[in-house]
C-alpha cells in the first residue's frame, strides 16, 4: 500500500526561527497578508490527544511564546492562533498576526478575499532573537508591556 507522503514530516525547504528537540517554529507568508507563524511537532502525531500531558503543555507553551513574541514585533490588530490540519494531519498550530487592511479581515485567512490586502512581513532574524531570548528565560508568555 502507498503511504502518501507528510510535508510536515519531509520538510521542503523552511524559514525557521527557533527549534528544540520536539518542535519547530516557522515563518512563511500568506498571499494577502504576509508573514505567519507556524509551530510543527516533529513526530508525526494528527491530535493533540496523542501526545502526552507534558508534550502538551510543552506545545502549547512555545504557541504562546509565538504569540507573545508576535504581538510584540508586529503590533498586530487581533492574533488568531489555530490548529486544523484537515489538509495535513501533522500536529501544527498557526499563530496568525491579523491586521485590519489584511485580504480577509474580520474573517478567517482561510475564508474568500474582501480586498487585495496590505502585505505585512516580519523580520526573520528579529523574531528568531526574540524567540530566543524568551525561550531562553522561561519566561511564561506575556502581552508586551
Ligand atoms: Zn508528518
Amino acid at each position: 500500500m502507498h503511504v502518501p507522503a507528510c510535508v510536515l514530516c519531509e520538510a521542503g525547504p523552511e524559514e525557521v526561527v527557533w527549534r528544540d528537540a520536539r518542535l519547530r517554529v516557522i515563518v512563511a507568508p500568506v498571499d494577502g497578508l504576509g508573514d505567519v507563524a507556524r509551530i510543527i511537532w516533529h513526530a508525526h502525531v494528527a491530535e493533540m490527544t496523542d501526545l502526552g500531558a507534558a508534550g502538551r503543555q510543552h506545545l502549547m507553551a512555545a504557541v504562546w511564546t509565538v504569540e507573545a513574541a508576535l504581538r510584540e514585533l508586529a503590533k498586530p490588530a487581533k492574533m488568531n492562533v489555530a490548529s486544523l490540519g484537515n489538509y495535513v494531519p501533522h500536529l501544527h498550530w498557526h499563530v496568525v498576526p491579523r491586521y485590519t487592511d489584511d485580504a480577509f479581515f474580520p474573517d478567517s485567512i482561510w475564508s474568500a478575499r474582501r480586498r487585495t490586502g496590505v502585505i505585512h512581513g516580519l523580520d526573520r532574524g528579529q523574531l528568531a532573537a526574540a524567540l530566543a531570548g524568551r525561550f531562553a528565560s522561561g519566561a511564561q508568555p506575556s502581552a508586551p508591556a
